[in-house]
């Protein structure tokens, strides 16, 4: 029997470890090619399934259908019925000179969701021991890792933007920055209004300028949390700018009222759509920032001894993009097959780099889309921003990229290809950008 260890049981850690683990104990064994392939697996959590549950909140989760089909496929969609069914994404524009419009909204072509990550990684860590994994319970450190991957045929460190990460050397080629592009303030809330003509649970977008500068932006959204339905906002603040006021770490009242303090300022239209809001629990808020970087996939913990990072370990990202969920499922969902497609052979150095570049193939897609949003918008975005507005099909484009920011590379990271397409789809914006 192969012996695995997954380190770290967040979203990419816990799709892995239960894809190796996909029965009861007793029941048929699970192969995705030839004969099946028994795995003894030892999945290393921080916290225990309670611990979680009661703690605070980590992300704003959005999964698109792409994401959403993974965990589906992998009886992993357990909250499917229960989690509102985000079916539009909708975009203010930050600059009215850029956009006569003023934003757009389009259907999603699969609805998307939004699922707590304390209710998901609880209850995946809880199903996960249910089928008789084992998990060993407590914060893994640099130093223990040599000891648990000599005792294993393949070590995956999923540990997410915790400093273990750190084992992976940065790849200065595809990491730009050096510091945090975004403050970040999120709360889980109860009590806003949906917008005129918005029928159904969305994501709303708003860039804030101040006094013509980039500020930042707003995100509602729709989710599930603990005790059902539930609405989430979100701040992506520029540092040292007018909406970075998050510095002493506020707990969920606070984020609340300093939300409403900004909107009332600076956004009057979400203020009038939100000033009802509640938080939803004592742990509902989030606060931080974090540095956009992409690590090298493997790290030798021991002379000849090696271990793959998976998820947002080795491809952070910043959440401007709303992608990090769904590339840990890519991730995961792909490392589960080149696991199960390796037979007997060795999880050596050569098949770990292999395996990272398949995934990576899309994750720079991912991370080049990201980090175009967190720089100032080059012109050819503005085009096509200002184009959504007037064109719904642009706008559809656009709001269905962030379903697979891959197929991005064909029309909207390119300012000739950007041009080709608006022009054909009749939708080329007038030079004086009217
Ligand atoms: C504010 C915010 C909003 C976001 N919004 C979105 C969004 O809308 N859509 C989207 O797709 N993504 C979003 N993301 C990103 C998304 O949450 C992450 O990319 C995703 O959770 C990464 O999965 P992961 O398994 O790699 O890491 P995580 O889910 O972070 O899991 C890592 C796990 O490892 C554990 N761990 C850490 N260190 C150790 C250790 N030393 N020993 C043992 N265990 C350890 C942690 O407790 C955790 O359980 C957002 C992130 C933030 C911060």
């Amino acid at each position: 029997m192969r012996r695995i260890a997954v380190v770290g049981a967040g979203q990419a850690g816990l799709h892995l470890a239960l894809g190796l683990r996909p029965q009861a104990p007793g029941s048929e064994p699970h192969s995705t090619r030839g004969a099946p392939e028994p795995y003894d697996v030892t999945l290393y959590a921080a916290r225990t399934p309670r611990e979680v549950r009661s703690g605070r909140v980590l992300s704003t989760q959005v999964m698109y259908g792409p994401a959403l089909a993974l965990e589906r496929a992998a009886g992993l969609a357990l909250w499917e019925d229960r989690a509102p069914r985000i079916t539009s994404l909708g975009f203010a524009v930050a600059d009215p000179s850029h956009s006569p419009g003023g934003g757009f909204t389009a259907l999603l072509d699969e609805p998307a969701q939004s699922v707590d990550l304390r209710v998901k990684t609880a209850g995946w860590l809880e199903l996960f021991e249910a089928r008789g994994g084992r998990v060993e319970y407590g914060t893994v450190g640099p130093a223990d890792l040599p000891g648990i991957a000599a005792a294993q045929d393949l070590t995956v460190v999923a540990t997410g933007s915790g400093p273990l990460a750190e084992v992976f050397a940065r790849d200065a080629r595809h990491s730009p920055y050096d510091r945090p592009r975004r403050t970040l303030a999120a709360c889980y809330v109860r009590g806003t209004r949906m917008p005129d003509g918005l029928g159904g649970p969305h994501v709303r977008v708003t860039p804030v300028a101040v006094d013509g500068t980039a500020a930042g932006e707003f995100f509602v959204l729709h989710a599930l949390t603990l005790d059902g339905p539930c609405e989430i906002v979100l701040w992506e603040a520029v540092p040292g700018g007018p909406l970075d006021v998050w510095a002493d770490r506020p707990g969920p009242d606070e984020v609340v009222k300093r939300t409403l303090e900004l909107l009332r300022d600076r956004l009057p239209g979400e203020y009038a759509l939100c000033r009802g809001m509640e938080p939803t629990d004592a742990g509902a808020a989030l606060t931080g920032a974090l540095t956009p970087v992409v690590r090298r996939p493997v790290a030798e913990v021991a002379p000849g001894t090696y271990v793959l990072g998976l998820g947002d370990a080795v491809v952070l990202n910043d959440p401007v993009s709303g992608q990090g969920s769904n590339s840990a499922a890519r991730a995961a969902a792909h490392y589960l097959r080149a696991i199960t497609g390796h037979g007997g052979e060795p999880f050596d150095r050569t098949w770990m780099l292999r395996t990272f570049a398949a995934h990576w193939e899309h994750a720079r897609h991912v991370t080049a889309f990201t980090n175009l949003l967190l720089g100032p918008a080059p012109e050819h975005v503005r085009r096509i921003l200002s184009a959504a507005a007037r064109h719904p099909e642009v706008a559809h484009r656009y709001v269905n990229g962030f379903a697979d920011p891959a197929g991005l590379a064909e029309w909207f990271m390119d300012a000739d290809r950007a041009d080709a397409y608006l022009a054909a789809a009749g939708a080329a914006v007038p030079a004086d950008g009217g």
